[in-house]
Formats: structure tokens, C-alpha cells, sequence
């Protein structure tokens, strides 16, 4: 069973969620894969502290070929994300800008261009195996989240029959990295924090997840009252998975990067989510 952990704004518990409940699966004996999929700041390992060991992950670069290149600016043109620059005997490529499409290399007829590649990033993968941990790690100024996050997904999937839950622990928000760790999944936990931006980002969240199609569970944390939240499951029909109580040793602990006591009623949280696949 795949588990996908969203949230519709930073430092609303996602890691919180997974480690929580990472450490409740692996008590009771389940096999847990955690893919820490929030790749532009992983930090689950900061909890975990496992010795990863690191293959960097590469994405494809047009490369020109000078002696073969009209300066026809065909490539440029069709380049929908403006990563390529051409004038008179002058061909750059911007990587940053580039989705590697290769589309470029598709509509040149001079063959003036041919696929190269580059490091976007990197994927750690622990060495012991309780719990495995699979952590997508991008580089500092890159912008291709969505492709980093696939190819750890990918990763995840060959080797997926080796365990029993595997626990995604999404980027925050709502754009094309959560809808990538989203539609996958065949559960989704949004966790929500009980703040008045929490709540306005859980509703973008929910509309996001209603219009791909996807069900899911919530998770109130800091939680105090949930006033605007148990009106809006009410209304929606959504289930309420759990919540976490606001507690100031709980946030402490967490900061620390230490591991974090709270109460919470796992047995019912997990019975629930393995309903209907059982
Ligand atoms: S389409 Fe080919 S020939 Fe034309 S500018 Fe681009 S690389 Fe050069
Ligand atoms: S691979 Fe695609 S995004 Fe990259 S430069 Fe070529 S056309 Fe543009």
C-alpha cells in the first residue's frame, strides 16, 4: 500500500505524520519503505539519522554542434519554455530553464543537436533497512522538483514488493510535485494545521485533490478547537483521521530534531487506512 503525505503549506506536520507513524508501523512488525519525496528540503533523515549512500540523478541537456547549426532559430521558437537562445552565430542553452522535452533536438533538420546530460540532483538511499528510506535531494538553485521526484518514485517502485506500506512524504502545496506524489497514491493522508493560513491552504488542497480525482483522509495537527475544520468535513463528507494536539514539548522536540512523544491513536489510524484493501 502506497501512502501519499501532502499538506497544503510548509510546517503544517507532514514529517511529523511520517516519522510518527513510520515508528508505529515498524513496532508492530510491518515492513515500511519511507520515500522522502519533499526534495527540495528533505529532513527526514534528521530524525532517522540512517547512513545513506548517495547516485546522482541526471536529467537530458540539448548539446549543440557548431559545424552542422543555419542559426535558423527553429529550435528556439519551439522551445515552450524559452530555454534556448539563438542569434547570428550564437547558440546557448539556459539548463535551469530546460524540461528536458527534447523537442529541440526533434524539429533541428540540420542535426545540429544532440542529447547531453546533467546532475539535477541526488537520490540517498539508506544502507540498513528498518526502515528503508528512499530521500530525493535536489540541488540548490534547480527548479526540475517534478523530475527528481519521479525517478525516486520510479526507484521506489522496482523495489516496492520487498514491503508492506510505503510512506510518501509529498513536497507542501498544491503544484505539479504534489500532483505527481499524489495521483499514485492509493491513499492520501493531508495533514492540516489548525491556524487560520492552515486552513485556507487545506481548502486550495482539497480543491487540488477533488479536481484530480483523488480521495483522502485528514489529519488535523495543533490541533486546539478545529472550528473552520470540523465545519468544512461536515459539509464535504471528508473523514477526520486523527489529530494532533498543540503541545509546546511536541514542538520542541521536533526542532531538535529528537524523537517525539505524543499521544495518538494509531491502532484506529491504521485500521482505517488498510479498509478496503484488505
Ligand atoms: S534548429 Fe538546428 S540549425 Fe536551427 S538554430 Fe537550432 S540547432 Fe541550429
Ligand atoms: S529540451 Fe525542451 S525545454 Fe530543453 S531546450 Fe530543448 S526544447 Fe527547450
Amino acid at each position: 500500500m502506497k501512502i501519499s503525505i501532502v499538506s497544503g503549506k510548509g510546517g503544517a506536520g507532514k514529517t511529523t505524520f511520517t516519522v510518527l507513524f513510520a515508528n508505529y508501523l515498524i513496532n508492530k512488525g510491518v515492513n515500511v519503505l519511507i520515500n522522502d519525496l519533499d526534495v527540495e528540503e528533505p529532513n527526514i533523515n534528521l530524525f532517522l539519522n540512517k547512513k545513506l549512500e548517495y547516485d546522482n540523478i541526471y536529467t537530458y541537456v540539448p548539446k549543440h554542434i557548431k559545424e552542422n547549426c543555419t542559426y535558423c532559430k527553429e529550435c528556439a521558437e519551439k522551445c515552450l519554455f524559452k530555454a534556448l537562445v539563438v542569434a547570428k552565430d550564437f547558440w546557448i542553452v539556459l539548463p535551469e530553464l530546460c524540461h528536458s522535452c527534447k523537442l529541440c533536438e526533434y524539429v533541428c533538420k540540420y542535426s545540429a543537436i544532440e542529447g547531453d546530460k546533467r546532475v539535477i540532483g541526488k537520490i540517498g538511499q539508506s544502507v540498513d533497512k528498518v526502515p528503508h528510506l528512499l530521500e530525493g535531494r535536489l540541488n540548490i538553485g534547480e527548479s526540475l522538483t517534478t523530475a527528481l521526484i519521479k525517478q525516486v518514485m520510479c526507484k521506489s517502485s522496482n523495489i516496492k514488493d520487498n514491503y508492506d506500506i510505503i510512506l510518501m512524504d509529498s513536497p507542501p502545496g498544491t503544484s505539479c510535485p504534489v500532483i505527481e506524489t499524489s495521483k499514485g497514491a492509493d491513499k492520501i493522508v493531508v495533514v492540516a494545521e489548525d491556524t487560520p493560513f492552515g486552513f485556507s491552504d487545506f481548502v486550495v488542497l482539497n480543491d487540488m485533490l477533488k479536481e484530480i480525482g483523488k480521495d483522502y483522509y485528514l489529519i488535523i495537527n495543533k490541533f486546539i478547537d478545529g472550528a473552520e475544520y470540523l465545519d468544512f468535513v461536515a459539509k464535504n463528507n471528508i473523514k477526520i483521521l486523527g489529530k494532533i494536539p498543540y503541545d509546546m514539548n511536541l514542538a520542541r522536540s521536533y526542532s531538535g530534531g529528537h524523537n517525539m512523544g505524543v499521544s495518538i491513536d494509531f491502532d484506529s489510524i491504521y485500521n482505517t487506512l488498510l479498509e478496503g484493501l484488505r
